[in-house]
């Protein structure tokens, strides 16, 4: 049984298209499958950050900020980041934590709401726990109130006192893909503004942000864009509300004019609206090295491989897990999955302690679940295999 599944993974790998991504990244032979929390590192990056360090900084030092396209980087990259979440140009501007961009993204929908009789935040409950703290926060700055709900009942929930949702594209426990055109829709049907947080989906399945009218969202870019460790996050303000868009945070570098040093704050136009104050060089250079691997690549064959990996997955788990040790948290329907499988089983931690002993590499979310992330450009169906024997071995033992 085991070998005619590792000659499926053979045969699987034997025709992936995007089979040639992973000689782009440094990669040994663990098996990584925690691209969804820290994305392995594109090869060429450490060469292009030496320079970044030797050469526009030690050598041109501030010239480099005109020179060496510093000034300019958050829109450049956010540029580049664009059409992998389906975004036209100036609408994206990378810079700050996500935490930081959710704060700007739910008050500046507040304030574009600007509709006093609209009482109401909805926020999904079982969000990443920073995205609620900082809606709660960002409630009671507002004077709104904070309805924490489960995402299949936010269309009931909508209606005239909501001013904004804030939602996730992907749950990071589950792995359970939310239908943002949907949900937008209905959003906006309900006279609301739509947030979204793309952290678990930008590098993993195609967004459609401008397609589906999204009003703002946000992500890191240290999961599957492989940014690096603490790589800025990005903050997309659709074009139409970019005019009316007042950042809560409004720093010299939104400003129209930085140079000017006005008492006065007159906001930049566009994406630069979105900025705040002088932009983490380093760390945002790495990250635009780290684009590179995007060059060519089409998102739509990501999520097909996305997909046949985490069905090979769970088929492999099938097979080679005695019934009743593991339980899938993760949607077996394409249309509700991320590129992540969680599996709930007793004694995670312990589990998980020795997959990674074995060299394969996943986390764990306290107290039962093991998460999986499956990463298109660098992992293969023959790691998945393994990863599958490697958990049935563990919870034999
Ligand atoms: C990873 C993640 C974050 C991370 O926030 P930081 O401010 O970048 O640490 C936020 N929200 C969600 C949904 C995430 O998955």
């Amino acid at each position: 049984m085991s070998e005619s599944l590792a000659h499926k993974a053979a045969a699987l790998d034997a025709a992936d298209e995007l089979a040639g991504a992973r000689k782009l990244f440094a990669l040994d032979e663990t098996v990584y499958l925690d691209g969804n929390s820290l994305g392995a590192l594109p090869a060429h990056v450490p060469a292009r950050v030496a320079d970044v360090v030797t050469r526009q900084w030690g050598e041109l030092r501030i010239r480099s900020w005109d020179e060496s396209g510093w000034w300019t980087a958050p829109e450049r990259i956010g540029d580049r980041i664009a059409p992998l979440v389906g975004a036209g140009p100036g609408q994206v501007v990378v810079g700050d934590s996500t935490s930081v961009n959710v704060f700007k993204a739910v008050v500046g929908a507040v304030r574009l709401c600007g509709d006093d009789s609209r009482t109401d935040i909805l926020v999904d409950a079982t969000t990443f726990p920073t995205d609620g703290y900082i809606a709660e926060s960002a409630a009671r700055l507002t004077g709104k109130r904070l309805v924490p709900l489960a995402p299949a009942d936010v269309p009931a929930a909508l209606g005239p006192r909501t001013a904004v949702a804030l939602l996730n594209h992907v749950d990071y426990r589950t792995g359970r893909l939310h239908d943002l055109p949907s949900l937008t829709a209905a959003i906006h049907e309900a006279g609301a503004l739509a947030v979204w947080d793309l952290c678990h989906t930008a590098g993993a399945l195609p967004v459609g942000l401008d397609a589906h009218g999204v009003d703002l969202a946000v992500g890191c870019t240290y999961k599957y864009l492989n940014g690096g460790p603490g790589s800025p996050a990005y903050l997309y303000v659709a074009e139409r509300h970019q005019e009316a868009f007042d950042s809560p945070l409004p720093g010299w570098n939104s400003h129209t004019d930085p140079f000017a040093m006005t008492a006065d704050f007159t906001p930049a136009p566009g994406a630069v609206r979105g900025r705040v104050g002088t932009p983490d060089i380093l760390s945002m250079l790495a990250l635009e090295a780290a684009l590179d691997v995007w060059d060519g690549v089409s998102i739509d064959s990501v999520r097909a491989k996305s997909l046949a990996l985490t069905d090979f997955f769970l088929e492999c788990v099938e097979s080679y897990v005695p019934g009743g040790l593991v339980t899938s948290l993760t949607p077996s329907a394409h249309a509700s999955r991320g590129s992540q499988v969680a599996l709930s089983c007793a004694d995670a931690p312990s589990v998980m302690e020795k997959l990674i002993a074995r060299g394969v590499v996943g986390d764990l979310r306290r107290p039962d679940v093991l998460r999986f992330g499956f990463t298109p450009l660098y992992v293969g169906f023959g790691d998945t295999e393994r990863a599958a024997a490697a958990l049935a071995e563990v919870l034999a033992a």
